[in-house]
């Protein structure tokens, strides 16, 4: 991929603006008198064109080439902004939101036109490229690329410590089999599975493994569990310090799992490349207001220039799982099936919120009518470290963590605009929002050669719309168009509610 994206940056050096590109061939798409906004630009251009061919920008430039008629391949982008396509930073493609394994073979209609829905979901938001953060199994993300509308996939190989989080969660034996880039640890070495070499485990031999199968990134974890779920396995400093090396030796950056205050602490102290959760379980039961603890963290993060993903929206879908209206929300129309909104509203599709019910802190507050306190105070929690982050200039990465559990108030697309949201209420800028969630990541997995801004040379992933993200976040409800690879696809067909 490397290799492609040097190979088209010589043919552009070569060509240098947009009048010498020439006559356009029959496969240019042309977008003509519009206004650019994309990150590596203090502010949005003149108006000004920019020709794309065989799925790439090859030109920008005010004067226009010759030859160029015909309505398919011009877009009038007067009055209009470009942007590049947007980066979410933590999906789960495998995943039906809400749905489990045994749902999806019982409701196969359903199962099978929310599949073909999901992506354009994303799409729909402006999410053009996608990282799925836990794949264990690169065919799920081939056959997601295989689509014929979606956005493009790159993923992490999951390397949990042994029977850690959150292979917890598989039966054994299937759970190695779905996690095969899982860690050996030394210490529980009497635990580890019959049928299974050590040195297959090994930091260096996980890592050499996902690499060839096409992973961009590592992701680890660091979790002692959940009620129901406690003391689960925990890798050693030792072990991660050895995947780091591994990792960053094939230039792969290294994320962990980690929402608390120990794990941060962990993760900084064994020198990971970013924490793919905001801090919300902080060690002082009490308090909302940042502890000089959880400060010490947060300047260390500012410091060592690690990339920290918020991911509020965890949170909400555990609250708005219980909100009695959701179901009902006109936006959801857009990024799910009406077939499967239903679905959700039966006994059956209500399956996670009933077991979450089952928790007596949860059962309390929806006793009382408050499902709205729920998670009040790690909201809060990570909602004021944020804003400590953002305020100081901290390498904030965008990733919407959908679906963060079986639960369907997560939808594709959607999710990550309601992330949005809870950045911008944490008083982060709509600049700084817009970095996070294209250069930023593109630099997070080495792939600013190929996306993350408009500029000559790059993937033509592309959204054309009414309003500077720039300025408003809520560009993101007016895009018009987006550009796929060059392909032309108008958001009002990629929504649900058109869909056929
Ligand atoms: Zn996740």
């Amino acid at each position: 991929m490397r290799a492609h994206a040097i190979t088209v940056g010589l043919v552009i050096a070569a060509l240098g603006c947009l009048a010498s590109a020439g006559a356009a061939a029959a496969d240019d798409l042309l977008i003509k008198n519009v206004t650019i906004v994309s990150p590596e630009r203090e502010a949005p251009s003149a108006a000004t064109n920019v020709l794309v061919r065989d799925g790439r920008i090859v030109a920008i430039g005010r004067e226009l080439p010759q030859g160029i008629h015909g309505s398919d391949d011009v877009i009038d982008g007067t009055g209009r902004y470009l942007a590049p396509g947007l980066i979410d930073a933590h999906t789960h493609l495998s995943d039906i939101p809400g749905m489990t394994f045994e749902h999806e073979l019982a409701h196969p209609d359903i199962a099978r036109e929310t599949r073909r829905q999901i992506p354009r979901s994303y799409l729909y938001y402006g999410f053009t490229s996608v990282v799925d953060m836990m794949a264990g199994q690169p065919d799920v993300i081939a056959r997601w690329n295989d689509l014929d509308v979606r956005p493009h996939a790159y993923f992490c190989g999951a390397a949990p410590v042994f029977d850690g989080y959150p292979m917890n969660f598989v039966p054994k034996p299937f759970r190695y089999r779905i996690t095969p880039y899982f860690l050996f640890d030394e210490a529980r070495a009497d635990e580890f599975p019959a049928g299974f070499a050590p040195t297959e485990h090994t930091p260096e031999a996980v890592v050499k493994r996902m690499h060839g199968d096409g992973a961009v990134c590592v992701k680890t974890t660091f979790e002692g569990g959940f009620p129901g779920q406690e003391n689960l396995p925990l890798p050693s400093e030792r072990i991660i310090r050895d995947l780091v090396a591994a990792a960053h030796a094939r230039g792969m950056p290294v994320l962990l799992h980690a929402n608390s205050q120990s794990a941060q602490t962990f993760g900084l102290a064994a020198g990971v490349d970013a924490f793919v959760h905001g801090i919300w379980r902080w060690d002082d039961p009490g308090t909302t207001g940042l502890t000089a603890d959880v400060t010490k963290i947060l300047d260390a993060i500012v410091h060592g220039d690690i990339a920290w993903q918020p991911t509020i929206q965890v949170l909400y879908g555990e609250r708005d799982l219980h909100d009695p209206d959701y179901l009902s929300s006109p936006e959801l129309r857009h990024v799910l099936p009406k077939a499967i909104v239903d679905w959700y509203g039966t006994e059956d599709g209500q399956w996670f919120a009933s077991r979450m019910r089952d928790n007596p802190g949860v059962a309390r507050a929806l006793e009382d009518g408050h499902w709205e306190d729920l998670d009040a105070v790690p909201i809060a929690r990570v909602t004021e470290a944020l804003s400590y982050l953002a305020s100081r200039g901290a390498r904030l990465s965008f990733g919407s963590d959908t679906p963060s559990a079986p639960t369907y108030a997560n939808p594709p697309g959607l999710n990550g605009r309601l992330e949005m949201r809870r950045w911008l209420e944490a008083g982060v800028t709509p600049m700084r929002l817009f970095r996070a969630a294209t250069i930023v990541n593109a630099e997070l997995f080495g792939l600013q050669d190929v996306i993350g801004t408009v500029e000559e040379g790059k993937r033509a992933d592309l959204l054309v719309m009414t309003r500077n993200p720039m300025e408003d976040a809520s560009a993101f409800d007016g895009i018009d168009i987006v550009i796929l690879e060059g392909r032309v696809l108008r958001r009002s067909d990629l929504s649900a509610e058109n869909g056929q």
